[in-house]
């Protein structure tokens, strides 16, 4: 369940948190959403007579995407979960993927560059959003950007955005990727959105990955024709 306490500070965009009473929506959300059942998830938004547009769970929506894991070499039993964390006396609300420096960094899934953004503490990073525009996805600490990126335009899943590197407050002796999701609010406005937590969505994707080619070969059907079979694995 993503929460956050309801904080007036302003927020730079590296670390993307919502200023609404999340506790209100959430449970307002999580309710409607299980009512509804997980049809409601694909249209991102719900409607009720009460209180007119209501933004469905952030948990929900990304449980519904298809996630690569986003750098090269790593597997999903390498992920460890660091999205409760405490960072800089926060909750970190990411996850740290650790790998080489120049390791390849791939897009998560199909969706927009938003924005190409450095920041002091983010360093060279990416906000892509998802097909719909519900949730966005943030790289941070790149060693530097893929050739030819640009804001605006369409990525594909395992498109390659940059490469791993230690910028803005990384540890020198750590690169890694700083990898977050949010949900984004109505506006959906790039820097800012309820955090969610990517953990659950990457490895059960790269789990789905492993049990595709085992299920075409059952099947007797080339794996040519099992539909997103080739975007059913981790990148690289
Ligand atoms: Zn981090």
């Amino acid at each position: 369940m993503s929460s956050t306490s309801a904080s007036s500070e302003a927020r730079a965009p590296w670390e993307p948190r919502t200023h609404a009473p999340a506790s209100a929506i959430g449970t307002v959300v999580r309710g409607l959403t299980l009512a509804m059942g997980l049809a409601a998830a694909p249209f991102g938004w719900a409607q009720t007579a009460e209180t007119g547009i209501v933004v469905v769970d952030g948990d929900v929506l990304l449980a519904s995407r298809n996630l690569a894991i986003p750098v090269e070499g790593v597997t999903a039993a390498m992920l460890r979960d660091t999205f409760f964390d405490s960072r800089d006396g926060h909750r970190h609300e990411a996850i740290d993927i650790a790998a080489p420096r120049g390791a390849k960094v791939f897009a998560v899934d199909d969706g927009r560059l938003v924005k190409l953004f450095t920041s002091v503490p983010g360093g060279l990073t990416v906000y892509q959003f998802d097909p719909q525009g519900r949730l966005a996805y943030y790289y941070a600490h790149l060693d530097r950007y893929a050739d030819g990126l640009r804001e605006g335009m369409s990525l594909h899943r395992c498109d390659l955005l940059g490469y791993v590197g230690v910028s803005g407050n990384a540890p020198p002796g750590s690169p890694h990727l700083h990898f977050a999701v949010f949900r984004l609010e109505a506006e959906r406005q790039w820097w800012k959105g309820m955090p969610v937590n990517p953990y659950l969505a990457l490895t059960r994707s790269a789990s789905k990955a492993a049990n595709a080619p085992a299920a075409a070969s059952l099947t007797g059907r080339p794996s040519a024709q099992m539909p997103r079979l080739e975007g059913n694995k981790a990148c690289g």
